[in-house]
């Protein structure tokens, strides 16, 4: 794990003992600090979606206690904001990041691009299930434990949950399976889980039938907390896929979040319009329908996911060995090669990452170019990565539509996510292609959608990343610049602030992103990061 700096605080301590040593008499003075930070003259978005006006902001013990003209009085430290913009750290909906929190507690990717929280546990995939030894409780205990970088929610993964109790295998449950699963969901509700998540695409939490996923979003309803699904299909069956969506969350009683909403493949961009009329449908007659997306026009996922999820029944040893069996390898073929043709061809899918060391070559590349310079089939070279690195392969999907994405963002009822993992230009999770979503998503909202393409206004984009998002999960402190508020602040300038890392280089901190404070203490300042990390695990209230 990489060493704490020093934090800003410690420093002015440890200096001042230092300097009091030997020069005899005490180095400081007892002076009156009325506040721990104060942010001077920026251009403040409360995160309601209200223009910004000029103010100060001023805060103590973790809390916003002035939004104000001009505050007087003095701060132990202050940041000079004029010209800038300053807006609510922002709220990641749809966040992988948890996976790295361990192995990297800064959180680089997520707070250099101004995210203060990450809502975890998303695709049906949670680091708790509810099970008597496997506790939310002691998950977010254990996550305040590590003291990362960004504050962290998280939903309770349907996926997970489902795997603990029926392992890998596609078939139904039992009704005493469900009722025990479904004890597992109010269980982690009850201990700070902030919704429930669905991955219908994956393993083994697409084995669950509707009335299953109804059962077990049940006790989300008098919580009026979220189900927020990967659904079960984003491409040529993506609306029928939202029709079980909306079924599952009416059936439960719910609100419904469908994850990184997309029209994937050029045959179903024209489906945007009928998708916007189920959500609208659905919210006339009484139901709590929104989205997500990133803003970005191709997707990441496991590389296995281009093959039928009944090719992948039993887990990854069975999906291997199904691929050699004359008996189904031929449907299997023809079912990836028909996915792959809606994608656009091998040369839409770019491998990002490799379990097998001897692949790393593959790393970064289209599949199709990557086939031809070995002199392969592109379905052979495929199945010979999966092979060697034993299923463990990423991907990227170039499949989706700039207009469709815009419309998307755009949307009153559409928030922003970076479906991103956690990585950083140094250290352990410097590894692989990743898709550039991750380190580049808020920037690439506010610069090339809100001031390039004008595709939202900015205070829109804001509230889109912060109240919105604060609201969906009812982390009721969250997500203002407001008395009484959080201090999870970020500071940027709307004339440069500008996303950097390619797919080609994912390994680049977006630009114009100035300053971020969590909880009152100062995580990035001039670009520069400041501090220890000051993430706390939130629970919904
Ligand atoms: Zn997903």
């Amino acid at each position: 794990m990489p060493a704490r700096p020093m934090d800003r605080r410690d420093f002015v301590v440890t200096s001042g003992a230092a300097i009091a040593a030997v020069s005899g008499p005490p180095f400081f003075r007892p002076s009156r600090r009325d506040h721990d930070l104060i942010i001077r003259g920026g251009t403040v978005f409360d995160g309601l979606g209200r223009p910004g006006i000029e103010r100060d902001i001023a805060i103590s013990s973790g809390r916003i206690t002035a939004v104000d003209v001009r505050i007087p009085g003095r701060a132990a430290h202050e940041i000079e904001a004029r010209g800038l913009a300053v807006a609510p750290g922002f709220i990641d909906i749809h966040s992988h990041v948890d996976g790295s929190l361990r192995s990297d507690w800064r959180a680089e990717s997520a707070i250099r691009q101004g995210i203060t929280t990450i809502i975890a546990g998303q695709d049906g995939d949670s680091r708790a299930t509810g099970a008597p030894d496997d506790s939310f409780a002691a998950m977010l205990r254990e996550v305040e434990g590590l003291s990362p970088a960004v504050n962290m929610a998280s939903m309770v993964g349907l996926g997970s949950v489902r795997g603990k109790v029926i392992g890998d295998m596609d078939r139904p449950a039992t009704a005493e399976e469900i009722t025990r699963m479904t004890a597992m969901v109010a269980q982690s509700l009850a201990d700070g889980a902030c919704g429930a998540s669905s991955g219908l695409e994956y393993t083994p939490g697409g084995f669950a039938s509707r009335a299953e996923l109804v059962a077990l979003c049940r006790p989300l309803a008098a919580r009026a907390l979220p189900y927020a699904t990967h659904m079960r299909n984003e491409d040529d069956r993506v609306l029928e896929a939202m029709d079980e969506a909306i079924a599952v969350a009416e059936g439960a009683g719910c609100p419904l979040e469908i994850s990184h909403l997309k029209m994937q493949g050029q045959a179903n961009w024209s489906k945007l319009d009928d998708a916007f009329a189920r959500v609208a449908g659905a919210n006339q007659r009484g139901m709590d329908v929104t989205f997500d997306r990133y803003p970005y026009l191709a997707y990441s996922t496991g590389l296995t996911n281009l093959f039928p999820i009944w090719s992948r029944d039993g887990g990854t040893a069975s999906f291997l060995a199904r691929l050699d069996d004359p008996g189904v390898a031929p449907r299997i073929k023809a079912a990836t090669l028909a996915k792959v043709a809606g994608l656009g061809g091998w040369d839409h899918v770019e491998v990002t990452s490799v379990r097998n060391d001897a692949d790393r070559p593959a790393e970064g590349q289209r599949l199709g170019s990557y086939a031809a310079s070995l002199g392969q089939d592109p379905y052979d070279t495929t199945l010979g990565l999966l092979r060697r690195s034993k299923g463990g392969v990423g991907m990227v999907g170039f499949a989706m539509s700039e207009e469709n994405l815009e419309r998307i963002l755009a949307h009153p009822l559409a928030m922003v996510c970076t479906d991103g993992s956690g990585y950083a230009t140094d250290g352990p999770t410097r590894r692989g292609s990743p898709h550039p979503r991750g380190i580049g998503t808020c920037a690439r909202v506010l610069g090339r959608y809100v001031r390039e393409r004008k595709a939202l206004a900015l205070p829109d984009a804001i509230a889109k990343m912060s109240s919105h998002t604060a609201r969906r999960l009812r982390l009721r402190d969250r997500g203002r610049l407001a008395r009484g508020f959080a201090a999870d602040v970020v500071v940027f300038d709307p004339a440069t602030v500008a996303d950097v890392a390619t797919y080609e280089n994912p390994f680049q901190y977006p630009v114009g992103i100035t300053a971020v404070v969590v909880n009152g203490v100062v995580a990035l300042e001039a670009g520069e990061r400041q501090g220890t990390g000051r993430g706390r695990a939130l629970r919904p209230s």
